[in-house]
Parts: C-alpha cells; structure tokens; sequence
C-alpha cells in the first residue's frame, strides 16, 4: 500500500472534521493494522476499522460516513487499547456515527432506532432508563417478541421506575442541542 503521512499542517478537510470534532489525530496512523487486529466485530464490518482511519487520511468522507461499520462498532475501546499511536480509535468511530446522524444517514435502520431510543431516555431522566429503551426500540423497530424469552431473566435486573438525577433539564439540554445540531 502507498504511503501517505499526513501532518498536522496538510490535514484534509475530513480529517480536519474529526480532529475538530473527537480531538484525535489520525495523520498519525501508519496503517499498522493492531486495531483491526483486535477488533471482535471486524468480520462483521463491511470495511475493517483501520481502513476507516485510512479513508479519513486520505478525505474518503462519503464512503466512511455511509459505512455500516460505524454503526456496528460497540465501543468496546480495544482498538484504542492497541494503538500504538495512541490514537482513541473508538473515539473516532463515535465521532463518525455522530456525524452520520446529525446527517440523517443510517445504514443499520435497528441500530438507529436503538441509539435514539437511548438519547431520548437520557433526555428525560438524565441517565438511562432500561425499560423504557426496551419498550421505545421494540415498538419503532416493529420487533415486539424478539428475546421474550429472556423477559423474566431481564425483569429481576430492571427498575420499574425511573430514576431521575439533579441536572437533568442540563443533560436534557445538551441531547437537544446535540440532536439537533446540522
Ligand atoms: S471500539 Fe469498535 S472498532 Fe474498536 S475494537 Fe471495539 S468494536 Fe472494533
Ligand atoms: S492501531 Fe493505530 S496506527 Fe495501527 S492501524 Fe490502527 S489506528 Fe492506525
């Protein structure tokens, strides 16, 4: 593969994107392949995690911010872990999905039904509330039995109530303005 180190100085706008935005810098990677390495849902992505970092390198910003990889991504942080760079990986698959957001794209219907499920209960209690994510994402998403049989294992975990904490109308304002923002 060719070689192409971008500096600080040369950062195309892509990349100047997600530096603004996530506060890394990925001219550093040299395309060492360790993230993808590690990455458990690697097979499951339509482009490995490390060919990510390279499209942000190189200003592929259509194709990154329509992969699905981004939305499959858990979080998991094993890439930032692994990094010899110490890039935060993670951090930067999290800037994409929320640009891909703000951007109505959404390659992974499900995983956009979830992650609002998740924004909209944090609005209104200022932390999560697990059954009514349960109820919001399985009622938009129209799967309304699936893993019913693990309801009475799920049940003695959950809080029937919500539990709101101070501050709430502050988080509450940051979800709007996030959700909102273009
Ligand atoms: S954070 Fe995402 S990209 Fe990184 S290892 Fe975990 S699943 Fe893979
Ligand atoms: S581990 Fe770091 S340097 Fe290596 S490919 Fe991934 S992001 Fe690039």
């Amino acid at each position: 593969m060719e070689t192409i180190h971008l500096t600080g100085d040369t950062l195309n706008n892509f990349a100047t994107e997600i530096r603004q935005t996530t506060g890394e810098d990925t001219s550093r990677c040299y395309q060492c392949g360790n993230c993808t390495a590690g990455c458990p849902y690697t097979e499951f992505f339509d482009y490995p995690v490390s060919q990510i970092m390279r499209m942000i390198q190189t200003g592929q910003r259509e194709k990154a911010l329509n992969s699905r990889a981004i939305w499959l991504c858990a979080t998991c942080e094993t890439c930032s872990t692994r990094c010899p760079c110490e890039i935060d990986v993670a951090d930067v698959m999290d800037g994409l999905r929320n640009i891909a957001y703000r951007e109505k794209r959404f390659t992974e219907r499900d995983i956009r039904t979830f992650y609002e499920a998740f924004l909209t209960s944090l609005k209104h209690h200022g932390r999560i509330f697990e059954l009514e994510i349960i109820a919001r994402y399985n009622l938009k998403s129209g799967h309304l039995l699936t893993d019913a049989d693990l309801g009475p294992k799920v049940m003695k975990q959950l809080h029937f109530l919500p539990k709101r904490i101070k501050g709430r109308d502050d988080v509450a304002r940051i979800i709007k303005r996030f959700m909102e923002k273009k």
